[in-house]
């Protein structure tokens, strides 16, 4: 069976220090190949507390979309856990080169630990066991180097779109049956330009791809203000998709 687990749906700054909401990342399970997905900070945690309990030691694989903390502050961790510290050489980490370079996230004490280190880069194909996870578009508007994902080979197709700001024709590069979108803001600021979607961004994206569902994730203070379970019902309603935002420790089917 695969399905999706949200460890954790915070986005941005203070939602992260603050844990209004948790920054777990993304557990899947697709096509038999256990991922985890942006592993902020409190993730071993949240794998430990989960019921039923997610074990690390059964990763297939770590993804790191780009290197910013709420995304990667408990990869070294987690590169511990799926490989008991260093007994048994395991696992394939997915990074973007900067994650190992200048400021790296990865200790390098620790890149020996995993079966393989895969460098992201734009339009390539990993395999992964029966799964192929694609990296189809750089995402330049955030500061550092950054992806988005398609994975298939599971029972749905599922895309991903990681922390960007909106650009024309973005949602093309993500045709998944499920997609999961990094939504930090409520909406644009007039005076400033801040590298994230915001939810006008989110219907422009739904409204092209229709997706089969739409899950809602990485929220941003304006956002939780506004109760994204509401943001996401008014998106259903007006568009006539299914469209849900992430709660944290909720999983879903596929
Ligand atoms: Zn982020
Ligand atoms: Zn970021």
């Amino acid at each position: 069976m695969d399905w999706i687990k949200f460890l954790g749906t915070a986005g941005a700054r203070f939602v992260v220090s603050k844990q209004l909401r948790s920054s777990g990342g993304i557990w899947m399970s697709l096509a038999g190949q256990q991922i985890l997905i942006d592993p902020g900070p409190g993730t071993l945690v949240h794998c430990l507390k989960s019921r039923p309990k997610l074990d690390p030691g059964k990763l297939d694989a770590i993804i790191l979309t780009h290197k910013h903390l709420d995304h990667t502050g408990d990869i070294n961790v987690m590169i511990e856990a799926m490989t008991e510290g260093r007994l048994r050489k395991r696992g394939v980490i997915f990074a973007t080169a900067d994650a190992f370079e200048k400021d790296p996230v990865i200790f390098s004490y620790l890149k020996d630990y995993p079966e393989k280190i895969e460098i992201l880069k734009e339009k390539e194909e990993y395999r992964l066991g029966d799964l192929t996870i694609k990296t189809p578009v750089k995402h330049i508007h955030h500061g550092v180097e950054c992806y988005g994902l398609n994975l298939e080979g599971g029972k749905k197709s599922v895309s991903l779109i990681a922390d960007t700001r909106y650009f024309e024709g973005i949602e093309s590069f993500y045709p998944g049956e499920i997609l999961i979108l990094y939504v930090v803001l409520l909406q644009s600021f007039p005076d400033r330009v801040i590298d994230h979607l915001n939810l006008g961004d989110v219907e422009t994206i739904v409204r092209a791809n229709r997706p089969g569902l739409t899950l809602l994730t990485h929220f941003g203070m304006t956002m939780l203000r506004s109760k994204p379970w509401k943001l996401a019902e008014g998106l259903s309603k007006k568009h006539k998709l299914k469209v849900q935002a992430a709660r944290d420790g909720m999983s879903v089917e596929l």
